[in-house]
């Protein structure tokens, strides 16, 4: 039963579960005990999406179970988070208390405790400075956080379907004169109208621009022929994240841009086909790069064929050449192969994909094909 009171996270007893799978592995990794400040991993064993300030917050999993140390400000939001039905002690602390000291005494002297990799430097070394072995449990909660549950995958499928909506607008938007900067703050509003709950990033990427896998916007003005690359995501309520990328062209588009694209869309899907339990990540990225290369692009393809997606919209596993995790059933991340010309033309085809018991499954449903937007 869920004991929360937003209908977007999962019920308790998943949470619960993750907690637990934490602190039965702290013993494998020699830690007395993990230490976590807010961010992704917070979210991801207890469900309180606290904000990063200052003032410690942190959940501190022990073998003999959690804590959560929190600013006396802030415990009503603490209290109004999943937290309260996880059998998790609050612990609040007073302006002029030393919370560092608060979590060192839950230790013993010396103790080794894991850190997430996103705490703050100051508040790791805040919590060296008590005596506390602080090392990095990146691993630990990277690896509980590769395979996505049920409700995980459901929550990304959601955002897919969020923002496939936004691009099913996007030529609407795409027209001659309009700069990239003013198509991307109508984009933006489209993204918080699908249901996102905010915006994480938003690149349109026009004519030579398209070339730059992480150009952002600017106030170059579309014109036709152009290529324009357009990646955009965002948050969910549920703290899920969409990335979804399609290139669009103005206008009939130059044929050597046409055939590049074909190749690109030859390769992406290919890639996703190899999706399937056993197969490693590498693997993925080495079938997209070989049609790509095959076809004498090989050079023009300068990133990697994608990454997991999840509470993060950049989380492990990475689809790139020495990434050798094996692909297992609730893997969720991008294929998104590109090619880009400097000076010319770029473009970009990106599908958040899940392994399933029986493959693959795209949650991204938009034709990939180059749509010629009218002009
Ligand atoms: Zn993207
Ligand atoms: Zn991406």
């Amino acid at each position: 039963m869920s004991t929360t009171s937003n209908p977007d996270l999962p019920p308790s007893v998943e949470f619960r579960s993750r907690m637990d799978s934490a602190q039965e592995a702290l013993s494998r990794h020699g830690f007395a005990g993990l230490v976590v400040s807010p961010g992704p991993d917070l979210r991801y064993l207890c469900g309180y999406d606290a904000i990063a300030l200052e003032r410690l917050t942190a959940l501190v999993l022990r073998p003999q179970g959690a804590v959560l140390v929190v600013p006396r400000l802030e415990l009503p939001a603490a209290e109004a988070s999943p937290v309260l039905g996880l059998e998790v002690d609050l612990m609040a602390w007073d302006e002029t208390a030393d919370p560092f000291r608060a979590v060192s005494d839950l230790f013993g002297e010396r103790a080794t405790v894991g850190v997430e990799a996103r705490m703050w430097a100051a508040k790791s070394f805040a919590l060296a400075a008590t005596g506390l072995h602080v090392v990095n449990g990146d691993e630990l909660l990277g690896s509980l956080r590769l395979r996505k549950s049920a409700f995980e995958v459901a929550g990304l499928r959601a955002a897919g379907i969020a923002i496939d909506r936004v691009h099913e607008q996007v030529p609407g938007l795409l027209r001659p004169g309009r700069t990239e900067r003013e198509v991307a703050f109508d984009i933006s509003q489209l993204i918080m109208e699908a249901g996102h709950v905010g915006v994480d990033f938003v690149i349109v990427a026009s004519g030579p621009n398209s070339a730059s896998p992480h150009h952002a916007v600017s106030d170059r003005a579309l014109q036709a022929a152009d290529l324009v690359v357009v990646d955009i995501g965002g948050t969910m309520p549920s703290g899920y994240c969409s990335d979804c990328t399609r290139t669009y062209a103005m206008g009939e588009p130059d044929p050597a841009a046409q055939a590049a694209y074909d190749v690109l869309q030859l390769a992406q899907d290919l890639a996703v086909q190899h999706v399937t339990t056993g197969v490693t990540t590498a693997q993925i990225d080495v079938a997209a790069r070989t049609v790509i290369a095959a076809a004498g692009y090989g050079d023009l393809f300068i990133h990697r064929t994608g990454h997991g997606i999840g509470l993060e919209t950049h989380e492990r596993p990475y689809l790139v050449a020495g990434d050798d995790t094996r692909l297992l059933p609730g893997m969720v991340f991008s294929v998104e192969p590109g090619i880009y010309l400097p000076g010319m033309f770029g473009a970009r085809i990106e599908d958040i994909v899940a392994c399933t018991e029986s493959g693959w499954e795209r949650l991204n449903h938009r034709s990939r094909d180059l749509l010629a937007v009218p002009i």
